[in-house]
């Protein structure tokens, strides 16, 4: 992060503007929105501006800058098209760590301006670290779209009954759950409606009955690590669970969308090697739920494919805790679109078959006679150790040694690889490449599609 995003109080706070033209006349808006006490100073001020700022109760300075003005201010924005002013703006103001910005010129900014969406009192506030200020203004225009206009009604109706609510469910995590329900329901269409007074009653209604939640598994499914992958669904509980447990095929990017004060759970292989044993997963989950949280236990790709997801929810079945199931783009489907492989084709593959090559003593040991098959996709979800014995086997059970064979490595993600060969040499190449895991291995006549339909920017 760039900048620090803050909220800054400054009702009735001394705020200068230097320049008093257009371009001042738009912040000095801004600083009266938020109840700021302002001084504008410039040797001309449009008269306007002058008048607002009268009415505002501020000041208004006819004359050319001086440095002792910068002093007792809260903030100082430098608004002229003189830079030699503006530089000497910003140096008298970092040299009394006074807040300043210049504007249109980055360089000369303690602070920089959001995008604002305004619902007073909520505010949305976004910034490009000042990278592209028109994209920052698309996504504003985008989310302007999304949120109810009523929404600032709703938050300040919310927090008239804030100490009522506190007060009757003390515990935090209840609270919230009550809240995030009666956000989302009956209550909040009553305020956009303007129906105060009924909603007034539904609400007490509903504190009156609100119960401890019992608390809740969510298996979701993250997909293969590109977060534009996630289904709203696995969104949507990725942001309100309580806590998140999650394992090592999740990546970075997709854990920063859960919510931001969630516990997270590491139950991955840590630097010893050693994953967190299955049981003990599936305990966890068990004792987080019944503490009364929503559990999130988030999994690379989709939770039942390969994923041990139903061992997981045999455990709460039986323990009676409630459960859903979010199925997720599972590895096959995300590597495969993003190297350019169609999985099946009419000339080239009926049927795609999953296998996992990860065996309890070490050993691939597979029905290798169904595997060789013609026109069939075989997809491995495995690391690259047991590839080498896989390779032979298949061959010795009458694969073709030119077979092709793909392995994409972090598949969707930013760093995808994809290396491509035939079965009988892919170990080698395997070894050449450098190629890390997770890696996922595609054989079949199908990754001879690959020169033709991988799009470009995917790294071969
Ligand atoms: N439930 C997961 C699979 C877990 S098994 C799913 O549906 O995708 C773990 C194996 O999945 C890894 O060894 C690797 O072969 C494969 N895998 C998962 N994510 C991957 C990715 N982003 N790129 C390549 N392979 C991946």
């Amino acid at each position: 992060m760039d900048y620090l995003p803050v909220f800054f109080k400054i009702t009735n706070q001394p705020c200068l503007v230097v320049g008093g033209g257009h371009i001042a006349k738009r912040k000095v808006n801004l600083l009266l929105k938020a109840e700021a006490k302002v001084t504008v100073i410039a040797p001309e001020v449009l008269p306007e501006l002058k008048a607002q700022i009268l009415a505002s109760g501020g000041q208004v300075i006819e004359q050319v800058y001086q440095a002792s003005y910068v002093a007792a201010q809260r903030l100082v924005i430098a608004a002229t098209d003189d830079m030699v002013l503006n530089k000497q703006v910003f140096d008298d103001c970092e040299a009394l760590h006074i807040p300043v910005n210049v504007v249109d010129a980055p360089d000369l900014c303690r602070f920089i301006f959001p995008s604002i969406i305004d619902r007073s009192p909520v505010v949305v506030a976004i910034s490009s670290s000042g990278q592209s200020p028109v994209l920052a203004r698309m996504l504003r225009t985008r989310l302007e779209s999304i949120i109810p206009a009523a929404y600032g009604q709703l938050a300040a109706f919310v927090g008239s009954f804030r100490k009522q609510v506190q007060h009757t469910l003390p515990d935090t995590s209840v609270r919230r759950a009550f809240w995030e329900k009666e956000l989302q329901g009956r209550f909040a269409e009553l305020v956009y409606n303007g129906r105060t007074q009924a909603a007034t009653e539904h609400l007490q209604q509903a504190l009156s009955t609100h119960q401890q939640h019992a608390g809740e598994v969510y298996l979701v499914g993250s997909g293969p690590g590109d977060p534009d992958l996630l289904t709203f669904k696995a969104l949507r509980l990725m942001q309100q669970a309580d806590v998140v447990v999650y394992d090592r095929l999740v990546s970075q990017p997709i854990l920063d969308l859960c919510r931001r004060d969630a516990d997270m759970i590491y139950v991955g292989k840590a630097r010893a090697d050693h994953a967190v044993p299955q049981e003990d997963i599936n305990q966890l989950l068990v004792r987080l739920a019944q503490e009364g949280k929503r559990v999130c236990r988030l999994k690379g790709g989709d939770p039942f494919i390969f994923g041990r997801g139903g061992e997981e929810i045999e455990e709460l079945a039986a323990a009676g805790i409630a459960f859903q199931v979010v199925p997720g783009i599972t590895a096959a489907s995300g590597c495969s679109a993003y190297a350019g492989i169609p999985l099946t084709h009419r000339d080239y593959a009926q049927s795609v078959r999953f296998v996992t090559g990860h065996l309890k003593d070490g050993t691939p040991n597979l029905p290798w006679s169904e595997l060789v098959h013609e026109r069939q996709t075989l997809v491995l979800y495995m690391g690259l150790v047991g590839l080498e014995e896989i390779a032979k086997q298949l061959i010795a059970n009458g694969m073709r040694p030119d077979m092709p064979v793909a392995l994409v490595s972090h598949g969707t993600r930013p760093n995808q690889q994809v290396v491509t060969g035939e079965i009988a040499t892919i170990a080698d190449k395997v070894h050449e490449s450098g190629i890390k895991a997770p890696t996922l291995t595609i054989i079949g006549d199908v990754v001879k599609l690959q020169d033709k339909l991988a799009w470009f920017g995917v790294t071969k």
